[in-house]
This record gives structure tokens, sequence and C-alpha cells, in this order.
């Protein structure tokens, strides 16, 4: 440095005047060496912190806790004001699944779901063109041409980057960062930084989205779209120890559709299948959403009730019944048929719930099994929810 600094010094100057120049130069140099340390240090600080969240999303359990960190804490580590996630969900399935497994999407407003990529918002090159992988787009902001992608934009936004999140070349969303400083994303600025936090960000929304159908599938009939019965064995037990604990009633459904085996005879097995996703939307409708519905098999469905004693339970039934025998069951415009339910009601009334409640949820389900016999027994297209000697049938067709 002094060599460098030295062979710049004028020839004939004195040597006072060649000190001070010595002294100005070494000056300026510690400057820049001051600033370029500074510099290595925050680039160091920002690689760390993003270090932290590549981990902190690789470790995200489920689908709300992925997009929960990256909304709240990529902000934070990148200094954005804003950051808004595109997700592309051609058919509603993330969408549907989520909210079956009760993501709330109110806890979200960054996370924006498209049916097709060009409602994104990215410049895309046309569908035929041999085209590569899309780049970030970096540019000043256009409440217009941004109002997807930024829908509640912060005051004073300035400029943004539109992140494509691909997956084997495929466009599966976009993150979107947003800053009020006009100069933090210039089409002029390296993008290798962006796309290598996207690419994380794509694998692991991706890994999250497959483990939430997977289980979504899991706990779901796929004939119907209701939960299955694993479903309902796992949360029968929850749902005992909880009632316990708060000390309210719970009950059970049996339902079980009659003389099925003629409604395929009658219809084959294709049109059965129809009349039982018909059957399980009109129980579904009688339904509060706290409660759960599920395919047990063949051509039986159980309802757990929560925080609903006897009477209710067996009202709720008589509803079900008579929304399915009170209309037609439209199969095609020549083929209708009508179809009856009979149910069998059991109510776990607080201070019952004691006990294994695997040996609970065996007895109580046992319980309403037989009065659903019951009710086949005694002429079908009923509910029971008492046993004989205190009998209170609901309703006596027939
Ligand atoms: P009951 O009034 O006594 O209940 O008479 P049922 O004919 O409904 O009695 P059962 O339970 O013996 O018959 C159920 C029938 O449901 C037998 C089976 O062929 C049919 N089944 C079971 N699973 C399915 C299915 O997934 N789709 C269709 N279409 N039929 C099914
Ligand atoms: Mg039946
Ligand atoms: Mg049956």
């Amino acid at each position: 440095m002094t060599q460098t600094a030295s062979s710049k010094l004028r020839p004939n100057s004195t040597p006072a005047a060649a000190a001070e120049e010595l002294v100005a130069e070494n000056q300026a140099l510690r400057a820049r060496m001051t600033y370029l340390l500074e510099q290595a240090e925050r680039n160091h600080s920002i690689m760390t912190r993003h270090q932290a969240f590549d981990l902190e999303i690789v470790g995200a359990a489920n689908f709300p806790e992925l997009i929960g960190i990256i909304f709240r804490v990529l902000p934070v580590i990148s200094e954005l004001d804003s950051v808004t996630l595109t997700l592309l969900d051609e058919d509603a399935d993330i969408r549907e699944v989520m909210l079956k497994l009760d993501v709330v999407f109110e806890d979200f407003p960054g996370l924006i779901f498209v049916e097709e990529v060009e409602a994104m918002g990215l410049e895309l090159a046309p569908r035929n063109a041999q085209a590569a992988a899309p780049r970030p787009q970096l540019g000043m902001y256009d409440a217009r041409r941004h109002a997807t992608a930024f829908p509640h934009p912060p005051a004073g936004l300035q400029s943004v980057a539109l992140v494509p999140l691909l997956r084997n070349k495929r466009i599966i969303g976009s993150l979107n960062l947003g800053s009020c400083d006009p100069t933090r994303f210039t089409p002029s600025l390296g993008t290798d930084f962006i796309e290598h936090m996207a690419s994380i960000i794509a694998i692991c929304l991706e890994n999250v989205i497959s483990n939430e159908m997977l289980k979504y599938i899991g706990l779901t009939d796929s004939l119907t779209g209701v939960y299955n019965r694993r479903y309902i064995d796992r949360r029968l037990l929850e749902e005992i120890a909880r009632a316990r604990r708060q000390q309210y009633p719970i009950s059970f459904m049996y339902i079980d559709i009659d003389h099925f085996k003629r409604v395929n005879d009658t219809v084959g097995h294709g049109g059965g299948d129809d009349v039982l996703r018909e059957v399980s939307r009109r129980i579904k409708n009688e339904l509060r959403s706290s409660d759960a519905l599920a395919r047990f098999g063949g051509e039986e469905f159980v309802v757990l009730l929560i925080d609903a004693d006897l009477d209710s339970a067996a009202f709720v039934a008589e509803r079900i019944r008579a929304s399915v025998a009170g209309s037609m069951i439209v199969l095609s415009q020549e083929l209708q048929l009508s179809v009856t339910v009979s149910i069998g009601v059991a109510c776990l009334a607080p201070g019952e719930a004691e006990g294994d409640p695997a040996v609970v949820a065996r007895t109580w389900v046992a319980q309403a099994d037989a009065r659903l016999y019951v009710a086949k027994e005694n002429g079908r297209n009923r509910v029971i929810s008492r046993d004989a000697d205190s009998a209170a049938e609901l309703r006596n067709v027939g």
C-alpha cells in the first residue's frame, strides 16, 4: 500500500508536502478500509440471518408454519416493507385441502392464490417459445401492473422484485418483495442471492404442500370427500378426553342407508356412488362446522357432535333423516330415486367419559350401533336415540 501511495508522489515536491500527501492518502485508504470492513460485516450478518432463515423454513412442519415464517421473518432480515406470496392453484386443490385441515387464510393476508400463471403479474415469454426459466423481475412499483402481487401495498412502496418460484422448471408461484427505497430493486441489480432464496422457499413449499395433501388423503374418504374411519377413530379419543376436561356432552350418530343393495341393483354401482355422495352432502348440510362427519365404510356414515346432549343430537338426526327422505335424488333427467336412512344416536354425558378413552369410545359407538339396529328392526327410515324401556322414537313411519 505504501508503495502504491509513494509511487504517486510528485517527483519534485518538498519532503513536508510529500509527508502531508502521504498522511492524506493514508487517511483515505483507512476510510476505504473501514467502509469495506463494515460492508463485509454487514454482508456476513445478512448471510448469517439468511442461513438461520433457511434452517427455520426447512424445519417447518406444515403449511401455516412455513408461510408464517416467510411473512414474519423475511421482512425483518431482508429489511423489506412488504413480502407477499402468490401460489398457483389451478384447480383450487391447495385451498380446498388447507381449508379442510383448518388453515385460517385470514391469518395470512399476504398469501394470494391464482388459478393461472398469467394472472401472477409476471412478464412471461409466449407459451410456445422455447423460453428459459423466468428470472426475477425487478423495478419500480406500478400500482396497476403489481395489483395482484401487492393487493394491500404499504404506503410509499417504491421498488419491487417479483421472484418466480420454480420446481422442475415449472412455475409454482412467486415471491414478491417490496421496498419503500426506490433504489432497492433496480433492473441492474444482481439476482443470484434472491434466486437462491426463492429456490429454497420453492422446495419447502412443494414439500409441505405435498405433505399436507398426503395428510388430507389419509384422513379423507375419496368417494364423498368427508372424513374417513381412521380420522374419526382418532378424533373420538381426542374429543372424549376434551369433553371430560371441559365437562360437556358429546353425541355420536350411526347412519345407514336403507336397502342400499337394492339401490345398487337398480341404478348400478356408479349410480350407487352418486347416491352416497348426495346423501353425504345432505347430512353435512344439517351439521355445524364443529361436528365431524365420516364415512365409516360401505353405505354407513357416522357423525360426532361436540357439546350436544342426547335431545339435541336426536333433533339433528331427525333433520338428517327428513332431509334424505324428503326429496328424490336426481341422478339424471330420466333417473331419480328416493332413499331413506336409519339412525342410531348415543350421548356421552359429562361424568360418563371416565376410564380408558378407547374403551369408552368402543362402548359408546356400540350403543349407537345397537340403536341403529333397532331402527332397522322397527321398519327403517327412523331415528332411535333411547333404549326400548324408555323408548323415544322421534318418528315412526309406516
Ligand atoms: P339395510 O337397510 O339393512 O341396511 O340394507 P342394505 O342393503 O343397505 O344392507 P347392507 O349393509 O347389507 O348392504 C350394503 C351394500 O352397500 C352392499 C354393498 O354392495 C354396497 N356398497 C358398499 N360400499 C359401496 C360403495 O362404495 N359404492 C356402492 N355403490 N355400493 C357400496
Ligand atoms: Mg344399509
Ligand atoms: Mg350397512
